[in-house]
């Protein structure tokens, strides 16, 4: 049960819903099954279709030599122990151990010093769908806690001035939100306390989004690197009055933790529900007949709806097996709507219409097939989002004392003078991290007893 035992409810929908095969004989690498990988590919065309407005898509190699990796030194701390090293050729060890990606920053940056001349060249836009590499050492999770993230959308960009790095940052939360508002995911976004930036940056901005166990997951991050990566690996250009200038910068991404929070969010006890404009299939036709004399009218009738919705991603499921056990089949893949065709619906002209979300059933005539389908799909992301909009809203709590927060469910909301000192105290009092700041409201610091309008967001994140 997805309220009660979130993590199996979890891990057994991966499997059950042809997600994630979780077989592979590497600890953290899983393999995508082909229903999961079409998942995959839409919801990442939704991404894409956003960053190729102002974006240009590249790739650069996995491989990053250690001399690269190794010169942010703020950068390096904060990833080195997670690196995994090529140290071999054939039989011949490598003159430079060679790194797997943890991320791209030292892949691109020594080329972005190539490519980058003049203020003409700026601002640069790339993004690129890799994979990255990372040797976890805690509790390793399908699509959440990786040692290969197979699905990272990482954008890089570089810009004249700190100023223009910094409404960059402001676009790419927009990006994000057009982005999650289509999958129909709840999100905070907040900028991290300067502790748990990301390594190297000016500051991090981060969105989570509230999981049914009551833990957060990071679904996203943005960050301004300012001239700190530049300096390192020399970007810069020649301003109008023939000057070399460093380039600002800012680097964001997207894992496929977005998947792990579409299934996480919105799906159910029977299964996956997901939004139409990313399920692999929208409408799944089951023809239901007892006897063979009906099955050829039926199954004519299947194919002409098939035609009717072929802007549609529709299948007819003409498995040699009972109608219950089709639907108990797409209900767990999340398909947005079931058109039932039986002998009655074929006499009256009309389909029987379910939708997943609601599960209701009504018979549809099907002359009006066309118009209620779409509606339906229509009204069934608005519905998801709202259902999961209200969760994470009924599980904000406003709390006093950090203690409050031990061993409860939820994001919380307490008031903090915003010190290190006493941001890490609360973390420890309460057990939870500490993911931004929010709305600010007159209040005392629990720790220090400081007066502040300063309020700090706790969650235990994954
Ligand atoms: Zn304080």
């Amino acid at each position: 049960m997805k309220k009660t035992n979130f993590s199996n409810w979890f891990n057994d929908l991966l499997v059950d819903a042809q997600i994630m095969d979780v077989r592979y004989p590497i600890k953290g690498l899983y393999v995508w099954f082909p229903f999961g990988f079409k998942l995959r590919k839409l919801t990442y065309d939704v991404l894409r279709s956003l960053l190729d407005r102002d974006h240009e898509e590249a790739y650069f190699p996995l491989l990053i030599p250690e001399n690269e990796l190794l010169k942010e030194s703020e950068h390096i701390k904060g990833f080195e122990e997670e690196v995994f090293w090529v140290t071999r050729g054939g039989f011949g060890e490598l003159d430079i151990p060679l790194a797997l990606r943890p991320t791209s920053e030292a892949a691109i940056y020594p080329i972005f010093s190539i490519w980058i001349r003049s203020h003409a060249d700026l601002p640069l836009k790339i993004y690129q769908l890799v994979n990255a590499f990372r040797y976890e050492t805690k509790h390793t999770r399908p699509l959440i806690r990786l040692r290969e993230i197979t699905s990272f959308a990482e954008a890089h960009t570089a810009h004249t001035s700190w100023e223009d790095a910094e409404l960059q940052t402001a676009a790419a939360v927009e990006l994000y939100k057009e982005f999650y508002d289509r999958l129909g995911i709840p999100y905070i976004v907040s900028r991290r306390p300067t502790w748990d930036k990301f390594p190297g940056a000016d500051y991090t901005l981060a969105f989570d989004t509230l999981m049914p166990d009551g833990k957060s997951l990071q679904i996203g991050t943005i960050h301004h690197l300012g001239t700190n990566f530049a300096k390192t690996f020399d970007v810069t250009y020649e301003d109008r009055d023939g000057n070399q200038q460093f380039v600002n910068q800012t680097c964001y991404g997207i894992s496929e933790r977005c998947i792990a929070a579409v299934i996480s969010v919105h799906g159910d006890d029977k299964g996956l529900i997901l939004p139409p404009e990313i399920s692999p299939v929208q409408v799944a036709i089951v023809p239901i007949y007892s006897k063979q004399a009906d099955s050829e009218a039926i199954l004519k009738a299947c194919s002409e709806i098939q035609q009717e919705l072929s802007h549609y991603r529709v299948v007819i499921d003409t498995d040699d097996i009972r109608p219950g056990a089709k639907f108990y089949k797409w209900e767990k893949q999340g398909v947005p709507i079931r058109l039932e065709i039986g002998p009655r619906d074929l006499s009256s002209g009309s389909v029987t219409l379910v939708r997943r979300d609601t599960r209701e059933k009504e018979s549809v005539k099907r002359t009006e097939m066309q118009g209620r389908l779409a509606q339906a799909m229509s009204n069934m992301l608005e519905n998801i989002a709202e259902r999961a909009r209200a969760f994470q809203v009924s599980h904000m709590v406003d709390i006093e004392m950090p203690e409050q927060a031990k061993g409860k469910k939820g994001i919380f909301r307490i008031s903090w003078c915003g010190s290190e000192s006493c941001g890490r105290k609360i973390q420890e009092l309460s057990d939870a991290d500490v993911l931004g700041e929010t709305d600010p409201i007159e209040g005392r610091c629990p720790v220090c007893s400081a007066p502040t309008t300063i309020r700090a967001l706790l969650a235990r994140p994954y």
